[in-house]
């Protein structure tokens, strides 16, 4: 495994990827993530997780029919969602020898400099202890005019903070598409030199039941990464051999490269 040139990376992963459609974890792809995240950890390298899931899982752990549209309704979702899915990530982790740290964000967390200042603090010393951290949005506090609202962005801004090598986002399509990837001819772009009104025009389109991310997250995620100097990946979750391609220097989806300064 070539891992030199990517000592700390940001990798994220979304609701459909963690969920059947019942909304109850999907064990499988949860299992598989974490044994290569473990081997890359084996491997030397600094790995921090965001994960969605929460709203998601507290959907199907509660059985509730659909995902609440009402603020209280989803955070309450993602208290017990967040629970199951850190006692997962803890539970299959520690299988293999690492110990996971939990950090619930808010965007009030990162714009205020002491917060932010201890929040990176944090991030540093679970790094010096050889630490998985484990991130998402604080769900259940973030009301909607303080929310980053999609877990692209939030890797995005985790990415700059603890300054990684690259930013890789985890999804169930291959990567970006020139157009609607349902339609006949669609290419998938392989590099993106620079995210401009052309490349967002691309991304049109919506996220899933569970999650809220669609394709246009994503890209905004890359523009905020790349800008901050972070090389972004999108690619397929599936199969999850695809990270170690990409650790070897032949990513199988979209690359965007970071802007150099
Ligand atoms: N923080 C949300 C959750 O864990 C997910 C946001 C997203 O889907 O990007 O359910």
């Amino acid at each position: 495994m070539t891992t030199d040139h990517l000592k700390r990376i940001v990798v994220k992963v979304g609701t459909t990827t963690l969920t059947h459609k019942t909304g109850k974890t999907n064990i499988k792809h949860m299992g598989e993530l974490v044994k290569v995240l473990s081997d890359l950890m084996n491997a030397g390298v600094e790995v921090a997780l965001v994960t969605s899931g929460a709203i998601g899982v507290g959907v199907g752990k509660l059985g509730l029919k659909s995902r609440p549209t009402d603020t209280a309704g989803k955070q309450a979702a993602a208290t017990v969602g967040q629970c199951e899915l850190m006692f997962m990530y803890d539970k299959m982790f520690s299988e293999y020898g690492h110990i996971v740290g939990q950090l619930l964000i808010t965007r009030e967390d990162v714009e205020d400099p002491v917060r932010c200042s201890n929040l990176i603090n944090s991030f540093n010393k679970l790094f010096e202890f050889g630490a998985l951290p484990i991130i998402n949005e604080n769900d259940s506090v973030a009301v909607e005019e303080i929310v980053y609202g999609d877990n692209d962005s939030l890797s995005a801004i985790v990415a700059r903070l603890i300054g990684a090598d690259a930013l890789v986002i985890l999804t169930d399509i291959d990567g970006l598409y020139d157009r609607n990837p349902g339609e006949p001819g669609a290419q998938l772009v392989r590099e993106v030199e620079e995210i401009d009104a052309h490349i967002e025009a691309m991304a049109g389109g919506a996220g899933s039941s569970l999650g809220t991310g669609g394709m246009e997250t994503k890209i905004h995620a890359a523009k905020i990464a790349t800008e901050a100097g972070i090389d972004t990946y999108i690619i397929n979750g599936s199969p999850i051999e695809n990270l170690y391609e990409l650790m070897e220097g032949r990513h199988t989806g979209t690359r965007f490269k970071a802007v150099k300064r």
